[in-house]
């Protein structure tokens, strides 16, 4: 079943007189529990793609659909109301609320959610449990990243956009990240899409999209990771 499919996208930057062509064209497709990397040098798209793909941001041109919704089609306000339903994001960098606990920094999004889990659901699943009730400043970077994980899934998004968010971690920190990630998608089928450059990803993922100049050059495939769910 397909999630998002992806006909000619394109998105034009104008800063002054400068025209940027972030997206080229795009053709894609993203099937339902897949787990998706986008690699590729620095200002290929890779963000762009993700904040379009997440409502954060608008196409210039082609068309971009979740699932019978045309994202292309809408404006801001029916965009938010996707984004809200739908779709969980992780960053770089974590933003948790520093005077509050673990515990509460899920807290904040379950209480507007549809159908959330309990926080300390959310926490179990990214391995936080015994971590609950510390503050962001008690925890690791690779815990505080745990967190703002739970804290995308707690609201049971179906599709989770992850850009970099080990780019602030060091590699093996990183590979507990992926790990949480991967897991998630296993245990709750979250399609997820992740930009990441650490390698272990390569190894997790159902397909590798590499991106070069606005547009994918290449997808590898990933036969063995299906077969061994
Ligand atoms: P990647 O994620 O692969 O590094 P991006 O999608 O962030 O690439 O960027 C693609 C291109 O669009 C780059 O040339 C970048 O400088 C440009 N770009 C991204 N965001 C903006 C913006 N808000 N305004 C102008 N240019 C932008
Ligand atoms: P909201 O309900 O506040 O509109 P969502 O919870 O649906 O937002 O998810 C979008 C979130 O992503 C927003 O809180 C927004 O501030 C955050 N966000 C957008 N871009 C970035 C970024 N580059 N780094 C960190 N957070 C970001």
């Amino acid at each position: 079943q397909k999630i998002f499919s992806a006909q000619g996208l394109t998105k034009v930057y104008t800063a002054g007189e400068v025209q940027v062509h972030a997206l080229r064209g795009l053709d894609l497709d993203v099937y339902a529990g897949e787990v998706v990397v986008l690699l590729g040098p620095s200002g290929s798209g890779k963000s762009t793609l993700l904040n379009i793909m997440g409502g954060l941001d608008h196409a210039s041109g082609g068309r971009l659909f979740f699932k019978d919704l045309e994202l292309t089609a809408l404006d801001d306000r029916a965009l938010t109301a996707y984004r809200r339903q739908h779709v969980g994001f992780v960053f770089q960098f974590y933003n948790l609320v520093p005077s509050l606990t673990a515990y509460e920094n899920v807290a904040l999004v379950t209480e507007i959610a549809e159908r959330p889990m309990r926080p300390d659901e959310a926490l179990a699943l990214v391995g936080l449990e015994a971590r609950m009730d510390h503050f962001p400043a008690q925890l690791s970077g690779g815990e505080q990243q745990r967190v703002a994980i739970a804290r995308a899934i707690a609201k049971r998004p179906e599709v989770l956009l992850c850009d970099e968010p080990t780019g602030a971690l060091d590699s093996r920190t990183g590979v507990r990240v992926i790990e949480a990630l991967t897991g998630i998608n296993t245990q709750l089928g979250t399609t997820t899409l992740i930009i990441t450059h650490n390698a272990t990803i390569r190894d997790v993922a159902d397909r590798v999209l590499y991106f070069a100049d606005g547009r994918i050059s290449r997808i590898q495939k990933n036969e063995t990771r299906r077969a061994a769910a």
